[in-house]
């Protein structure tokens, strides 16, 4: 969980807001073998990942019709043990300090989490996936095709 002392030398963090609009829907889980932050590979999008699940929860188990033909699919997530009000920080703690909004650290006012992951398999409301980064029990925002089939 996020601690006060979760901070490194160099990091910048403000006041936030308390968040109050913009109520997200959680769709379901990701279950992953990482417990913790530092188990979890730093960015998704590989195909040599372990398989990992993403659990549908209901009533969203019809929208996942036609998912099956996709090879690769974008995952958004609630990245839900990441503080939300460091606006500089030192990624990898080398002292050497960029903005929030410049890296793709889970420390942001919406951790929101996307990889792109490789369809291994669907079992009802379960699908199996390749390329993600998270913690197990990771809640779960969203689901759509890496790309538009077809441009109109
Ligand atoms: N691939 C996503 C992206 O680019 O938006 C997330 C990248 S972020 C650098 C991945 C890191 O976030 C992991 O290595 C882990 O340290 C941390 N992390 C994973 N799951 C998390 C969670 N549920 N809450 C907070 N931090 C998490």
């Amino acid at each position: 969980m996020t601690q006060a002392s979760d901070i490194r030398d160099n990091e910048v963090a403000v006041q936030a807001p308390t968040p109050s609009d913009a109520a997200l829907t959680y769709i379901g889980r990701i279950h992953t073998p990482w417990q913790t932050r530092k188990e979890c590979p730093r960015q998704g999008d590989s195909e040599d990942g372990p398989v990992c699940e993403l659990e549908i929860f209901e009533p969203w188990g019809a929208a996942l019709e036609g998912v099956e033909e996709l090879e690769r699919i974008q995952v958004l997530y609630w990245l839900h043990e990441a503080r939300r009000d460091l606006v500089k920080q030192s990624p990898g703690n080398t002292g050497m300090t960029k903005g929030t909004f410049a890296i793709r650290s889970p420390v942001r006012p919406n951790p929101i989490g996307i990889s792109v992951v490789t369809l291994v398999a669907r079992n009802g409301n379960r699908l199996q996936v390749r390329g993600l980064d998270c913690l197990d029990g990771t809640p779960l925002l969203d689901l759509k095709p890496e790309r538009c089939p077809h441009k109109h």
